[in-house]
């Protein structure tokens, strides 16, 4: 199928949560827009995740502020079909214009006009404004130091569905963040022996004093940190929701079987290598804990709040051999590994956007998602804003703003001055008297 040429004031790119969040924004606004999606909306949801997967927060956290998950429990975790099955309903809601099963292939800023040149897998559009909502995590990111032997069945997280899918033998997980830790815990759980590797990371307590981490860290102003802790570029956050969620314990982790090793070095001669890093990073992510339970504490005195004490969340088990005596190389054959499941998040591509809103290394040069091309915006990105910006309830938020950016500048645009007003006046007086003699 191809179309004619269409102009839309302001073309969205990509209907994750993002795009339905911009769409929306955009409506209540007036802006005239269109999302084009290469797949279905929210794709990421349906394909990109493991079969048991339930949102990291729960429903009443994990959500748009226009629409509940009627049909689920406020403290549920909402399986991934039901978060994709959400925004299709969301964007439902405020027929949303989205055309599903359009690629958008290039998009050009035009050299004599204004506005940009968008080339789809249908066809050309025009559009004054383009939003890119392609999301922040598009490309696996596998390391260089990934083996090139083909016995050695490997694959990254986002391929990973569940523990019948891999050959028999033990699985090296590479990474400890939300994904690698709960794929890790689903397969040992299912008989396999488990190697996890684990480096630096944050652990925030599931839930304490009656409340979820999402509401601690929600008051604690923590999801509205602006930017990054400096060296904290590599601390990834290990939560999770499934079995009704419950805290990442690396200490429990091994007491249940778990091989936990440091993070991974090198392959070679059928070898891998582990850093010494192990028992630093669990006690890190043990500190981060501790942290977040003492400004609990903290928040709880200060506002008077009558939540029940907590005193047990604060014994920690003891350390485990693997921290104590370390693991820091396996014969990956002797160990019986025949799959490595590589949990090292993604990176993300914009090679259809040629304008000038990257920097060298191409990383998109923004403020609040208003780009250094005029006219280009990026949403969904990690720090967009603030450290809720990937997450459901603060893309909106996000999306908003530059939804608000949109429409000031076509007012802008659209203004005209005395001159162009009368003038506008006597042509309109003109078109009038000419239809009605006509
Ligand atoms: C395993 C995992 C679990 C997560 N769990 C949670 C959670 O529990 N809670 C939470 O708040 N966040 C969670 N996140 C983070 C975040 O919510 C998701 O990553 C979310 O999918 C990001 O939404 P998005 O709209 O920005 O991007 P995406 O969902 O990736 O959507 C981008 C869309 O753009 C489309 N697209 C890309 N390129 C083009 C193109 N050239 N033309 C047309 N369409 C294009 C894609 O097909 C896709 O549908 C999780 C992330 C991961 C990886």
């Amino acid at each position: 199928m191809t179309i004619g040429k269409i102009e839309t004031d302001t073309l969205v790119v990509g209907a994750g949560q993002a795009g339905v969040a911009m769409s929306e924004h955009l409506t209540k606004l007036g802006v005239p827009h269109l999302v084009l999606e290469r797949n279905r909306i929210a794709e990421g949801w349906r394909t990109q995740r493991w079969d048991s997967l339930v949102a990291n927060g729960p429903t009443w956290h994990d959500r748009f502020p226009g629409l509940e998950f009627d049909d689920l429990d406020d403290d549920a975790f909402a399986p991934k079909d039901r978060v994709a099955a959400y925004f299709e309903a969301y964007a439902d809601k405020f027929d949303a214009p989205i055309r599903t099963g359009v690629e958008v292939k290039k998009v050009t800023r035009n050299a004599d006009r204004p506005g940009f040149t968008v080339d789809t897998s249908i066809g050309e559009i025009q559009a004054n404004r383009v939003v890119a909502a392609t999301g922040p995590f598009q490309h696996p990111a596998i390391p260089p130091i990934a083996p090139t032997d083909d016995c050695l069945h490997q694959i990254h997280s986002s391929e990973y569905r569940n523990p019948q899918q891999l050959p028999e033998g033990a699985v090296l997980v590479v990474g400890a963040g939300s994904s690698g830790v709960q794929i890790a815990d689903e397969l040992q759980r299912s008989g396999k022996t488990v190697y996890l590797s684990v480096g630096p990371h944050d652990r925030p307590p599931r839930a304490y004093r009656n409340r979820d981490f999402c509401w601690w860290l929600g008051v604690l102003g923590e999801w509205d940190a602006e930017a990054m802790k400096p060296g904290t570029e590599h601390v990834t956050i290990a939560v999770s929701g499934a079995r009704g969620g419950h805290t990442v314990d690396f200490r429990k982790l091994a007491k249940q079987g778990l091989n936990l090793v440091g993070r991974t070095g090198t392959f070679a001669n059928g070898k891998v290598t582990f850093e010494k890093d192990l028992a630093e990073n669990i006690r890190n992510g043990d500190t981060n804990y501790l942290e977040l339970l003492d400004a609990a504490d903290a928040y709880i005195a200060r506002n008077g709040l009558d939540l029940p004490e907590e005193p047990q969340a604060r014994t920690l088990l003891p350390d485990p051999e693997c921290m104590t005596n370390p693991t820091l190389e396996l014969d990956l054959a002797e160990a019986g590994i025949t799959t490595i499941i590589w949990a090292t998040g993604f990176t993300t591509d914009y090679s259809w956007l040629d304008v000038n809103a990257f920097d060298d290394k191409g990383k998109p040069q923004h403020k609040r998602g208003v780009s250094t091309e005029p006219g280009v915006y990026f949403v969904g990105l990690p720090w967009l804003s603030r450290r809720g910006s990937t997450f459901i309830w603060g893309v909106w938020h996000d999306a908003k703003h530059i939804a608000d950016h949109i429409a000031t500048q076509r007012k802008y645009a659209s203004y005209k001055d005395a001159d162009q007003r009368e003038a506008e006046k006597v042509s309109d007086i003109r078109d009038t008297k000419k239809k009605s003699i006509a």
